[in-house]
């Protein structure tokens, strides 16, 4: 496995990959890699001839300092993990490589950014727009893949790729949980012991919301309304928000007409966490 830190040799070692004729299949991350990472770099590996995972903690989409700042950083363990999971090639270059003079051409993001965790991020998606185009421009991929975890940054990356003429096919990859339904994050190794037992009451909530979906709820306001109900009354969490939305767009729905993603975000103690699920109607058919 190559390990490159460089943009243009990281080009250069993709470029004879794909001379030779292989498909290149791209996961960007953060590191601290888990076995949703694992997920996504094992369905690229089955589709491509050459897989490449960059590791960044892209600061450009931290809208907190704090939170860049605690985000986990465990680069050799991530190496051996990409390595027994057969990549060929690992980007993982340091800030001033990827932003080597203060940008002045960032992307900014339409509607699709304008609800869920984009109206609490303030940035976030510009941020996370910018660092995937810089990232598609330099791996330069057939195919990239991404978790379901973070719909509406998959929303956003699909919108991205269709607006500009991207050349890359999207994959998206099912979120991975733990046995009690917490789906799998970087930020869990922050939770303690007892918010650790809490954190699973964002899951319950979602599929609360979708018990009631598929059983013909119309309005949104009281499926809504319930799923928050789920969440225990506990100084350690606190909601910050749970939407119905419409899949493609991200934009709120507030009669129940065909399927709609649940999505939520969870403040346990310090830690924000999020998950979504998609929730079926009986009147979709
Ligand atoms: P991150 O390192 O958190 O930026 O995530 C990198 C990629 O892994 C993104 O496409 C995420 O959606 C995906 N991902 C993160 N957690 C999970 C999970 N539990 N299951 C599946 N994919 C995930």
């Amino acid at each position: 496995m190559d390990v490159i830190a460089a943009a243009v040799p990281l080009r250069d070692r993709v470029a004879g990959a794909r001379r030779a004729g292989g498909r290149v299949g791209f996961v960007p991350t953060m590191g601290a890699l888990h076995a949703g990472h694992a997920r996504l770099i094992e369905t690229a590996r089955r589709d491509c001839d050459c897989v490449v995972v960059s590791i960044f903690v892209n600061p450009l989409q931290f809208d907190r300092p704090e939170d860049l700042q605690r985000y986990p950083r465990t680069l050799q363990v991530d190496l051996e993990m990409c390595d027994g999971l057969g990549v060929d090639v690992v980007f993982a270059p340091a800030v001033a490589e990827m932003y080597p003079t203060p940008t002045s051409c960032t992307i900014a993001v339409g509607p699709v950014a304008a609800h869920l965790c984009g109206r609490y991020r303030p940035g976030h998606f510009a941020g996370v727009a910018t660092v995937v185009m810089k990232l598609f421009q330099i791996v330069q991929p057939d195919r990239a893949y991404f978790g379901d975890k973070d719909a509406q940054q998959l929303a956003v990356i699909r919108h991205l790729v269709r607006d500009f003429n991207v050349p890359v096919q999207i994959e998206a990859v099912p979120t991975v949980r733990e046995p009690d339904g917490l789906a799998l994050s970087s930020r869990n190794q922050r939770l303690s012991p007892e918010e650790r037992r809490l954190a699973p009451a964002l899951y319950r909530a979602l599929c609360e919301a979708r018990r009631r979906v598929a059983e013909g709820a119309c309005d949104t306001e009281p499926v809504r309304r319930a799923a928050a109900a789920t969440v225990p009354k506990d100084e350690r969490l606190r909601l910050e928000y749970l939407e119905l939305v419409e899949p493609e767009n991200m934009q709120p729905v507030e009669r129940i007409e065909g399927p709609v993603l649940a999505a939520g975000a969870l403040w346990v103690g310090s830690t924000r966490l999020i998950d979504n699920l998609m929730c079926g109607s009986p009147r979709a058919q």
